[in-house]
């Protein structure tokens, strides 16, 4: 579609009217056109990723947008076109709009984000994990410098709030260092006039009643995020014990008793881990979840297998195939009553590699920007993205390296500078990208279904409101 400028005014702020050309924004996706029985009319639903914003528009307008006869469109219309940022300045170099606006989000981030692995254990032996497990355990020594180094970030006056993310390995057999360490960040995070938060991921194999109630009373946990790749048929042949016992029903017993927990206040979020091994067990397990009646008390996501610094990514669906299988996921969820995150948000600090202060710690003290790489072996020893010690040790790592992702993505060196996906997506994750691997998330393969079913459930109250 040709993509024409035209001659529009429009008010600004100040009500002043300016002449001013415009275009169609690169950063839209449109859906198909499709007959609305009720307005016997043909309509589209478009999505401005710049401002995270859907509209429905009638064929016709778009045919208008599409050739630049923006002129012929009602002035209602293009003014609220304009605010959705679907219609932009012509001389306006968009690419570099959405950098600049991302950076400066990302430097006026007042929250100090800080990820701990306590352990360098897991109970659990997945095929997919790239990490070597060990019984080290976070040392007092390290623990100690580790409070230090948070508190010279504190020091610097530039935040006004503390979130804690205790990352694995699995955590929670690390819990007695997530116990020492929780009341002695909350009185740092209050001493400097911040809040304090935390949330935590972690396998659920511990996740007893008793645990999770200390989780959430006394560590501040507001947020659980927990992993059940499929019904137990499929779940037991990929996230096994080192035992060698399975772990579904251990772990599907302790998400039921949590999320029914009425006087525990926390997000419970569950992750479907899927390959071209399991993707079949999707609907089987959104059934039993379903069957529980525990559908509208979580949220449930599906993410395809990644490279772990391994090749776990080679067994995965393809792009297209995993695209397709989740807008069935979808609808399956919405008649089950769950509730789908159908349209991405906008995205202006893609993970903690570009989050300027936002450090990993893991259990022997290493430092990283990046939540995939500590405990892989393929990344050597000392870690090649290690950037620092807590014992000031020099490590290999720059920060730099992942945290330059938008300067990277300004000069064109991936092609999310060509994106019209990027203010949504952010550009998924600068690691694959620094390693040749693509990372498109896969709202960038199935938008326009994502955008259908948004309009369709948009008629049905009380169901979802776009
Ligand atoms: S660079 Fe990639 S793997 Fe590392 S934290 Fe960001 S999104 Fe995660
Ligand atoms: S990661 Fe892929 S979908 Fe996301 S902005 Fe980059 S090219 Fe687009």
């Amino acid at each position: 579609m040709s993509l024409q400028k035209s001659h529009y005014s429009i008010i600004d702020p100040n009500n002043m009217r300016k002449t001013m050309d415009l275009k169609l924004s690169h950063y839209h996706r449109v859906s198909p056109c499709f007959f609305d029985e009720l307005n016997q009319r043909y309509k589209r639903v478009i999505f401005s990723t710049r401002t995270a914003t859907i509209r429905i528009i009638d064929d016709y307008t778009w045919k208008l947008l599409g050739i630049g006869e923006i002129a012929s469109i009602h002035p209602d219309i293009i003014d609220d076109l304009i605010t959705i940022e679907i219609l932009v300045p012509s001389n306006e170099n968009e690419l570099e709009t959405i950098i600049a606006r991302n950076e400066t989000i990302r430097y006026q981030d007042d929250n100090l984000y800080l990820v701990v692995q306590p352990t360098a254990f897991c109970q659990l032996g997945c095929h997919y994990c790239g990490q070597e497990h060990t019984n080290k355990l976070m040392t007092e020594e390290n623990q100690q410098r580790f409070l230090e180094r948070a508190r010279r970030q504190l020091e610097t006056q530039k935040f006004r709030s503390l979130t804690i993310g205790w990352f694995g390995a699995e955590p929670l057999v690390g819990l007695s260092v997530m116990r020492s360490l929780t009341p002695k960040l909350q009185s740092m995070a209050a001493s400097y006039g911040c809040s304090y938060n935390a949330k935590i991921v972690t396998n659920g194999l511990a996740l007893t009643d008793k645990i999770a109630t200390e989780l959430v009373k006394d560590l501040s946990i507001d947020s659980i995020e927990i992993t059940l790749d499929g019904t137990a048929e499929y779940h037991d042949k990929r996230r096994i014990q080192k035992s060698g016992l399975p772990s579904f029903d251990k772990i599907f017993a302790n998400v039921k008793a949590l999320v029914c927990r009425q006087d525990l206040d926390v997000q419970v979020n569950i992750r479907c881990n899927v390959d071209g091994e399991n993707y079949e067990s999707v609907s089987l397990l959104l059934q039993q979840l379903a069957d529980e009646g525990i559908q509208d008390r979580i949220h449930f996501y599906v993410a395809p297998i990644h490279s772990w610094g391994n090749d776990a990514h080679t067994r995965s669906l393809s792009k297209e195939e995993f695209a397709a299988w989740e807008i069935q996921w979808f609808s399956e969820m919405i008649e089950l009553g769950f509730n789908p995150k159908l349209l991405p948000n906008r995205n202006p600090i893609v993970c903690m590699a570009v989050q300027p202060h936002a450090e990993l710690i893991d259990a022997y003290g290493n430092v990283f920007n990046c939540s995939e790489v500590s405990y892989v072996p393929t990344y050597g020893t000392p870690n090649e993205y290690a950037i620092a010690h807590l014992s000031g040790l020099p490590m290999p790592g720059q920060r730099e390296r992942l945290g330059n992702f938008n300067q990277d993505v300004r000069q064109g060196k991936y092609s999310c500078s060509t994106c019209s996906m990027l203010p949504v997506c952010g550009g998924a994750c600068p690691k694959s990208w620094l390693e040749g691997i693509e990372p498109c998330p896969s709202p960038k393969y199935n938008i326009e279904e994502r955008l259908l079913l948004s309009y369709a459930l948009s008629r049905l109250p009380n169901v979802y409101t776009p």
